[in-house]
């Protein structure tokens, strides 16, 4: 399988133009040293594209370690975007910029040259043209126009362009891709990605955006005195999804050559229209909803009247058109900011690697804190909660080693458990006249989804976000799972989000079931569940945990574990506060709605079903859930390294146990083609 490889794929314009890759088919590795961007970036890539894109935390300059990825995977082109892009910065750290830029680029032309790799697309800019206004008749400006870069930044691109010229002129099987941007602008449209900037913005959009969601007192107007229709300057400014999918019709030039042909040739991506900052500015204020501050301040430094692209030789060549517009990028631009107003920077989130491979990013553990010690991990392998502190005290069972979840005697901590959770009765079921059989994985039964559940997964993501109101913090932690097709023997296309709510006191969990419309099967199943261990002693043992529920009544079973289809009370009355330890112990679905319910609980009552309190603390558990039942399992098997029997108790919400096999409950999990399984869960752990 062949490969391209972006540089700086975790940057601005490079994200968007991964997504445009991978929606245009293709195979991408990314390599970037986070210098100026946030890995949450390619987090939100893979959950948009729903496929994992590999990543290297490399700079270019270390041309054996990017060897190493040209080595491991087949590289077919490269997009290079990496590079310092800040002019101002660049006038004070110009050492700074060649040896990043031209070192960069250097050290990777090397690197592609051993490989045999000879196709690159290069992000150049509109900045090497300088001030095209010293010409007659260049505006709009043409490729022909001739180069006068002004500051080193723009310098680098020069000269990078120049070097790719040479390799060409010595080497005609290169094929290069000059791509020259205007004013690239706007987020992408799902509000997951958009531009990150570090300290103050010295761009027009980003610099309102800032203004607009408060973090900036208002907007300076550099000059209104220019000769245009309202005296301010004149730009082209390019939406970052049009300017990406740029790069998708350059490279699809290039490999449309003869075997063996190369080429070098520059093409400008801009709309071709030019606009005010005025303009700009009214546009945005009509996405904001209001007019937003401003004052007219001096002309800035370095500043020309008008910098519009003749994009007639990308519309012709590359057969590449922008389609959007200004109004589309300032509503896109909105959306990015209301829902991240501090882009990927979270507060009180950090994450780290959770493999034994520290170079693997795929599963991190994600650590939320909160001013009160509160403060719960989560990671990506089954959407797992590792742990919950209260109080200096630890609540959730979990592993500090990586590892130790692949362990087959991991008895499901903290997991995501699905496509069903518990069990499905003799490994079978029948659904729209097909029979489904599954791997029995526990006698003659399946469960929890069966040899490669969703415990077994590594999720996408997580979109992390944060939102503050007033002294309130909440995060949230959005993963995404693509359960295919005949997974585990279970029909039907399954996309699985699982939603996790933090505060200073809870985890929130919703689990999303969307059955896709393109999905092959008419109808599926689904029950959803997490399978924290809870533990709220201080000690290693639950023993002496007192439990009080909401109701009495379990769903009665038959030796395989399996319900009979009788409600009855349970062996102690747990309505009443019961003390759990070695002979008082629960494995049973207690019954909240001996009705059921639909398939999709997210907006019934999230009620209170458990709490839970012991005498060695002051922390009480309360475990909430919109779904009909709840399974209470006090541990008594969890047999693993460093946990003993009963050193967690569980509290599942769930659908019946066997629904899809009992007539009167089967509507509980049946899911059709384009229906949507919901339900959700709260543990919330206050002071006794
Ligand atoms: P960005 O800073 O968001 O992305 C650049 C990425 O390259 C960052 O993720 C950074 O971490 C990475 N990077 C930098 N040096 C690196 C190195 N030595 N090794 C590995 N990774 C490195 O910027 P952007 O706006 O997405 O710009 C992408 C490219 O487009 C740049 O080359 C820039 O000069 C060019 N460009 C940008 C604009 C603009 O207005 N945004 C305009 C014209 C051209
Ligand atoms: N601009 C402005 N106020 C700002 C930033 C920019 O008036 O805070 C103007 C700037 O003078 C220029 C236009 O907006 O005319 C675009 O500037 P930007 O820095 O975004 O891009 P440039 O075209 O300079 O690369």
């Amino acid at each position: 399988m062949s490969y391209i490889l972006v540089t700086g794929g975790a940057g601005y314009i490079g994200s968007h133009t991964v997504i445009e890759l991978v929606n245009h088919g293709y195979k991408v590795v990314i390599v970037d040293n986070l210098c100026n961007s946030s890995y949450d970036a390619v987090a939100r890539i893979e959950y948009i594209v729903k496929q994992h894109v590999p990543f290297f935390n490399v700079d270019l300059r270390d041309s054996d370690a990017l060897d190493k990825v040209f080595k491991q995977y087949d590289i077919q082109g490269v997009i290079h975007f990496a590079a310092l892009k800040a002019v101002g910065e660049s006038t004070k750290i110009p050492l700074q910029y060649y040896d990043n830029n031209i070192g960069g680029t250097i050290s990777l032309l090397n690197v592609m040259k051993a490989n045999s790799v000879k196709t690159v697309v290069f992000s150049s800019s509109a900045t090497v043209y300088g001030d095209a206004t010293r010409f007659e008749n260049m505006i709009p400006i043409p490729e022909h126009c001739p180069n006068d870069p002004t500051n080193p930044y723009g310098k680098t691109k020069y000269m990078i362009e120049q070097i790719l010229k040479d390799i060409h002129t010595a080497d005609n099987q290169w094929r290069s891709a000059i791509l020259r941007y205007f004013n690239p602008i706007g987020a992408h449209p799902s509000g997951l990605l958009g531009e990150d900037p570090l300290g103050i913005p010295n761009n027009l959009l980003p610099y309102l955006a800032q203004v607009a969601i408060g973090r900036r007192d208002k907007l300076s107007i550099f000059g209104n005195d220019y000769d245009s229709h309202d005296g301010t300057p004149i730009r082209d400014y390019i939406h970052v999804v049009d300017l990406a999918k740029g790069h998708i019709s350059a490279l699809n030039y290039l490999n449309k050559l003869e075997t063996g042909e190369g080429l070098f040739r520059e093409w400008n991506l801009g709309t071709g229209k030019g606009s005010t900052v005025f303009d700009v500015y009214h546009a945005f204020c009509k996405a904001v909803g209001r007019e937003l501050p401003y004052e007219v301040a001096g002309r800035r430094g370095g500043d020309v009247l008008n910098l519009t692209a003749n994009a007639t030789r990308a519309n012709t060549e590359l057969k590449w058109e922008a389609t959007l517009s200004v109004e589309d990028a300032c509503k896109d631009l909105w959306k990015w900011t209301t829902e991240n107003p501090f882009g990927f920077n979270i507060d009180n989130y950090k994450w780290q690697v959770f493999n034994d491979d520290k170079s693997d990013y795929s599963n991190r553990l994600h650590t939320v804190s909160f001013a009160n010690g509160f403060k719960v991990s989560l990671a990506n392998r089954g959407a797992l909660l590792q742990s919950v502190v209260k109080n200096g005290t630890s609540v959730v069972c979990g592993f500090q080693d990586p590892s130790r979840y692949i362990e087959k005697s991991n008895p499901f901590f903290g997991t995501t458990v699905g496509r069903v959770a518990n069990r499905i009765g003799g490994a079978k079921f029948e659904l729209n006249g097909n029979t489904y059989q599954l791997a029995a994985n526990e006698g003659a039964n399946t469960l929890h989804g069966g040899f490669h559940g969703y415990d077994k997964q590594t999720f996408f993501g997580p979109v992390a976000k944060q939102e503050k109101n007033g002294d309130k913090v909440v995060n949230t932690f959005l993963f995404k799972y693509e359960d295919k097709d005949g997974n585990n023997g279970f029909p039907g296309d399954v996309e699985c989000v699982i939603k996790y709510t933090v505060d200073d006191e809870s985890v929130g969990i919703e689990f999303i079931g969307s059955h896709l419309e393109t999905s092959p099967a008419e109808a599926t199943v689904i029950n959803l569940t997490n399978h924290s261990y809870f533990n709220i002693s201080g000690t290693d043992s639950t023993d002496g945990t007192v439990v009080k529920a909401i109701t009495n009544t379990q769903l009665e079973v038959d030796d395989s574990l399996l319900p009979t289809g009788k409600f009855v009370p349970t062996h102690t009355d747990i309505t009443k506060p019961t003390k759990i330890g070695p002979d008082c112990a629960f494995d049973y679905c207690f019954v909240v709605n001996e009705a059921g319910s639909g398939i999709d609980t997210r907006s019934d009552e999230l009620k209170p079903v458990l709490e839970a309190t012991h005498p060695n603390t002051n922390i009480k558990l309360v475990a909430a859930t919109t779904d009909p039942a709840f399974q209470l399992y006090t541990g008594t098997g969890i047999d693993t390294p460093g946990f003993k029997p009963r050193s967690g108790f569980c509290v599942e919400n769930s659908r019946f146990v066997n629904a899809i096999n009992v007539p009167e409950w089967r509507k509980q999990v049946i899911v059709k083609r384009g229906e949507t399984y919901g339900s959700k869960a709260k543990y919330t752990f206050v002071d006794a």
